[in-house]
């Protein structure tokens, strides 16, 4: 007899969270455990943009997104490091629609979290151990407890604990870049527009500010070079006065927001290279723990959300029996999409670190590069999942 699947998603972050709501939406029985005793985020922010907004909508969260967003539009700009203009950001997709909003992270975990019937999130459950059979998957704890599942998806972040169950285990990359992340209170930068992104571009360096929580706080993001030091820590307390010295003589206004600084969180950059697999058998890799990319397309979160919508449209197709094959649908679907906004990430990395002396060639570039996201955000992942569904079926 035929019976739709029993997931469970190991990890509680944005992707995690995002799925679960997915599968609710499609009728998908869903349990996720995270490892910390109470979901919650950083204080730092979060772009989010088109080709994930339209899932959060389907989802019944576009309210939320609104409510919480700060939407940014038209002015938004890549600067010279003097603030000279360089070139408008695209905030549309192709259809000229804006969803182009700054989030805190921690409003994000709560509505995503909120919205979710009682009793689905189990905290306090760290994941270490998987195993299947021909018939169902295993998840063992740190606390003893064990489920079975017909799927399980490991949601679990850069440092996956089910990763090594669908790829050898693999160090990260690091890309010789930490960066400094926080929020000030718009009351402590008067006259700040918060109707936009802004970024200023190299040499060596950039520094991002967007607004979140309706505009009421901007966040800030300075990349710098990092030495070894920096780099064995993964993320940790940094000090105001070195991201301070870090951007001394740039335009004015950074050292207005960095002059508002008394707590920031340094964050090294790592990524993985494209992986080749997503899955094994019952068990599929979602979000930072199958691609986590570096942060210069402002894509981790919004791809992770775009693989949540693209499983469940898949899953809730499928009975049990069948869930090795949907599994499969689902990498191969995913897999292209996401290395090229992986690789894309990188090389914009070095787009606006200057890392070309040219800066009128620079330029150009950055002007260029909107037709990139125009289409990175037109993407909607439902149609491509529903013919891959249905290729099963077929
Ligand atoms: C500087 C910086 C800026 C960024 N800016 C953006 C941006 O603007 N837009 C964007 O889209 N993305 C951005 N990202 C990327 C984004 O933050 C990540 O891609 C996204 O948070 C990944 O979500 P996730 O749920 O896959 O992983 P995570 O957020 O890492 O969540 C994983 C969860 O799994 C839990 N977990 C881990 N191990 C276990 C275990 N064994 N058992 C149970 N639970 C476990 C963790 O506690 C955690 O809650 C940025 C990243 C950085 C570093």
């Amino acid at each position: 007899m035929s019976s739709q699947p029993r997931v469970v998603i190991v990890g509680g972050g944005i992707g995690g969270l995002f799925a679960a709501n997915a599968l609710i939406a499609h009728g998908v029985s869903v349990a996720v455990y995270e490892q910390a005793p109470a979901l919650g985020e950083v204080g730092a922010g979060v772009y989010v943009t088109p080709n994930a907004v339209r899932h959060l909508a389907r989802v019944g969260l576009g309210d939320a997104v609104e409510r919480w967003g700060a939407r940014v539009g038209a002015d938004s700009c890549y600067l010279r490091h003097d603030g000279s203009f360089i070139a408008a950001v695209q905030v549309t997709d192709a259809s000229g629609w804006n969803a182009n909003f700054g989030m805190h992270r921690a409003d994000y975990v709560d509505f995503l979290a909120a919205h979710l019937p009682r009793g689905i999130v189990h905290t306090g459950h760290r994941a270490v151990a998987f195993e299947q059979d021909a018939h169902c998957a295993r998840v063992r704890f740190a606390n003893g407890a064990v489920v079975e599942a017909d799927a399980v998806v490991g949601a679990d972040g850069i440092h996956s604990e089910m990763r090594p169950h669908v790829v050898p285990p693999a160090r990260p990359v690091f890309h010789g870049t930490v960066s400094y992340r926080g929020l000030v209170p718009c009351e402590r930068l008067p006259g700040w527009p918060v109707d936009r992104w802004q970024m200023w571009a190299g040499p060596g360096r950039h520094f991002l500010v967007f607004p979140v929580r309706h505009g009421t706080m901007v966040n800030y993001v300075g990349f710098v070079p990092a030495d070894q030091e920096m780099k064995e820590s993964w993320s940790a307390p940094g000090d105001p006065e070195v991201l301070r010295r870090e951007f001394e003589g740039w335009d004015p206004r950074i050292g207005a927001v960095l002059a508002q600084v008394d707590r920031t969180f340094r964050w090294a950059l790592y990524d993985r290279d494209p992986m080749p697999t997503w899955a094994n058998g019952r068990l599929a890799l979602l979000g930072d723990a199958a691609h986590p990319m570096l942060p210069h397309l402002g894509q981790g979160a919004n791809q992770a959300i775009e693989d949540g919508m693209a499983l469940a449209t898949i899953l809730s197709r499928v009975d049990a029996q069948a869930v090795p094959a949907a599994l499969r649908a689902y990498e191969r679907l995913r897999r292209e999409r996401v290395a090229e906004v992986q690789l894309g990430a990188r090389r914009n990395g070095l787009r606006v670190d200057s890392a070309d002396a040219d800066l009128t060639r620079r330029d150009a570039e950055l002007v260029a590069h909107a037709e990139f996201r125009k289409q990175l955000y037109s993407y909607d992942v439902v149609p491509v999942a529903r013919a891959a569904a249905e290729a099963l079926a077929a």
